[in-house]
């Protein structure tokens, strides 16, 4: 007969081990001294990047600002995984990323990262809904039903449900770009980098992705990190760091 006084197997799971110690919560991303070179080992060797250290929690929104040219692009397509650094260490999920090869670098950066950019880079001969699919696709190869239904889904958090079937080249710029917004999280990502997502929408556009970058980043705890020129913009963030001539100066 069974033990009225033992802990169910349900009970146990959600009694706490006072042995434990308290939980580590990790970063997102962990940058520490991470330097890039631009043409490395030859005369025009230029380094852009001078020794970054900076920790995005989960759930940070935090804005990037600096004048052109300071190397906020270099230091997204880093964080990315789209580019290496020459020096340091950059975790990813808890995942020391420097060390991967190729193959490891695409698959963690197809799973846990989502990007927008200024340009929205869609396919314009494909619809709002196909463009949507494809980092689902990605993983299965062909899609299904529950690719579609995923889609649809976020296009309709987005705002664009009724012009799902519209070819992206036939939409507005505005609604490119959240078109963009909702294939960049399809995959659900703990981290999105948005380089200048609002550089080119007028005020209303603008603020109007930036409210859907929000309102996701609330509801399911993505880590931003958002480049951007608006001091408005910046405002409503958690926190903005500035990178000037390739170090972050505040
Ligand atoms: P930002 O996004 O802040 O405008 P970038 O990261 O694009 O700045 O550029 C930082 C610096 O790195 C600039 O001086 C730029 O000219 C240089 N740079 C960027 N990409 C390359 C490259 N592929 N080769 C050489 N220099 C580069
Ligand atoms: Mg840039």
């Amino acid at each position: 007969m069974a033990d009225a006084t033992a802990p169910s197997p349900a009970q146990a799971r959600v009694v706490p081990d006072p042995t434990a110690g308290p939980a580590i919560v990790q970063p997102v991303v962990e940058l520490r001294g991470v330097r890039k070179s631009y043409h490395p080992g030859t005369p025009i060797e230029t380094e852009v990047l001078h020794g970054i250290d900076l920790d995005l929690q989960r759930g940070e929104f935090c804005a990037v600002m600096g004048p052109s040219g300071s190397g906020k692009s270099t230091l997204l397509n880093i964080v990315g995984l789209l580019d290496r650094p020459s020096a340091g260490t950059l975790s990813v999920c808890g995942e020391e990323t420097t060390r991967l090869d190729d193959h490891a670098l695409t698959k963690l950066r197809g799973h846990s990262i989502g990007f927008v950019f200024q340009y929205h880079h869609l396919i314009g001969a494909f619809t709002a809904l196909e463009n949507v699919m494809m980092p689902l696709l990605g993983a299965a190869g062909f899609p299904n039903d529950a690719m579609r239904e995923r889609a649809a889904a976020l296009l309709d958090s987005v705002g664009l449900r009724p012009w799902q079937n519209n070819l992206a080249i036939h939409l507005s710029g505005g609604q490119q770009q959240r078109v963009a917004l909702a294939r960049a999280l399809a995959m659900n990502p703990a981290l999105l980098l948005a380089d200048e997502p609002t550089g080119n929408l007028d005020t209303k556009s603008a603020d109007a992705v930036f409210e859907l970058l929000r309102q996701f980043n609330r509801e399911h705890g993505t880590a931003v990190l958002f480049v951007t020129h608006n001091a408005a913009l910046a405002k409503r963030c958690d926190r903005t760091i500035q990178v000037v001539d390739g170090s972050i100066t505040g």
